[in-house]
């Protein structure tokens, strides 16, 4: 049976909970009153999904999940706008790269638009629990995992997708706050022919070692460089960008790695990619997906001619950065004057924001799912 949410059986939890005020909203801390399960075998397919009161699993402790790790998410958020509707942001984006993630890893795939809809009525459950607000909104993790039982290693033969949401605040809560990155090269996050440009579960755990080291010597994440050249790729679990400007021409450019297979092809970092070109004049700007590495950025902050730097990704949407460590120096990123980012930075937050709560149309990056008028 293929994916089908037309067959969607609710069961809703006796008594809804009440919202909690926005202050008390602590990133994925919390979870709305139901989830959405769906289970697969080999030989069935898809069978009913399920929306239920949010709870625990029973799993068998051999199941593949636990051993070898069978395990995909997604991250992705939907808003409540202005005129009181709720909105998904770019899902169709999301589920594709969640079956590109499942192919990887023998996991089945499932009809996008049909886990779309299925969101959207789970949304619908809950949909007094969408905070309001500017940086407010709520938070979907869909997961799938293996749930075959027995230790061999092999093709899993059932799988269990599942969706749960957490209604969430601004990542920074008192406007940006610039954080300060290590350059890493003594451990890797993503290699050539590795699956670094898939959201794997087994992607996420090694790299927070790393991350407590660099903490240690007092950086909040790491700056994760790649191969012989130090070329940068990505920062924590965010896509990077840079901003260089050439001295001679006076004309700027906007830089980010290319989708080699080393980076994770953010909704975000495309997102940025495309208003930047949109809305960015070619006379004055340059948007390039070029190799870029971390001399290059050490070079051209000594000529002066770093402007400003920035992580993307669905959580913080993008995120500032003030200074890198590397070489047992500190590259000093510029920020505007009095200012937790640079100007770039703020522009791109504020266009995404405009689509995001609903301010702004474009094309069909936005998808009503409930209304609470
Ligand atoms: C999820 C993720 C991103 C950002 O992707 P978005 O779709 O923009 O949220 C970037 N890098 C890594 C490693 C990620 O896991």
């Amino acid at each position: 049976m293929s994916l089908d949410a037309s067959k969607v059986k609710v069961t809703r939890v006796e008594t809804p909970s009440k919202p909690r005020p926005n202050d008390e909203l602590v990133f994925g801390q919390t979870f709305t009153d139901h989830m959405l399960t769906i289970e697969w075998t080999a030989d069935k397919g898809w069978d009913v999904p399920e929306i239920k009161p949010y709870g625990n699993f029973s799993l068998d402790p051999s199941s593949c999940v636990f051993h070898y790790a069978f395990e995909l998410f997604e991250g992705l958020k939907a808003y409540r706008t202005a005129d009181n509707k709720i909105s998904m942001f770019r899902a169709d984006k999301n589920m594709a790269r969640m079956n590109k993630s499942a192919a990887r890893i023998c996991l089945p795939n499932f009809e996008q638009d049909e886990l779309i809809k299925l969101i959207g009525k789970l949304i619908e459950q809950d949909k007094h629990l969408v905070p309001e607000g500017q940086g407010y909104s709520l938070y979907i993790r869909p997961t799938m995992i293996g749930t075959t039982n027995g230790l061999g290693v092999g093709t899993p033969d059932r799988a269990l997708l599942y969706v749960i949401t957490s209604p969430v605040g601004p990542y920074y809560k008192t406007g940006f706050k610039a954080v300060r990155l290590e350059a890493t090269d003594y451990a890797t996050r993503a290699w050539p022919g590795g699956v670094g440009d898939k959201k794997l579960g087994a992607n996420y755990a090694p790299c927070i070692l790393p991350q407590l080291q660099a903490a240690k010597r007092g950086y909040q994440q790491n700056l994760w460089l790649f191969g012989p050249e130090k070329n940068i790729t990505e920062v924590g679990t965010m896509n990077v960008f840079f901003v260089f400007k050439d001295s001679k021409t006076g004309k700027k450019e906007l830089v980010t790695a290319p989708l080699d297979g080393t980076i994770l092809e953010g909704v975000t970092r495309d997102s940025v990619l495309e208003l930047a070109r949109e809305n960015l004049s070619s006379d004055e700007w340059i948007v390039s997906e070029r190799y870029y590495t971390i001399g290059e950025v050490e070079e051209r902050a000594a000529k002066g001619e770093l402007v400003e730097a920035f992580g993307s990704g669905t959580a913080a949407v993008v995120s500032p950065i003030k200074e890198i460590g590397w070489n047992g120096n500190d590259i000093t990123v510029p920020l505007l004057p009095g200012e937790q980012c640079g100007a770039l930075t703020k522009q791109v937050a504020e266009w995404i924001a405009d689509i995001q709560y609903g301010r702004k149309e474009h094309k069909d990056w936005t998808r009503i799912v409930a209304d609470l008028n």
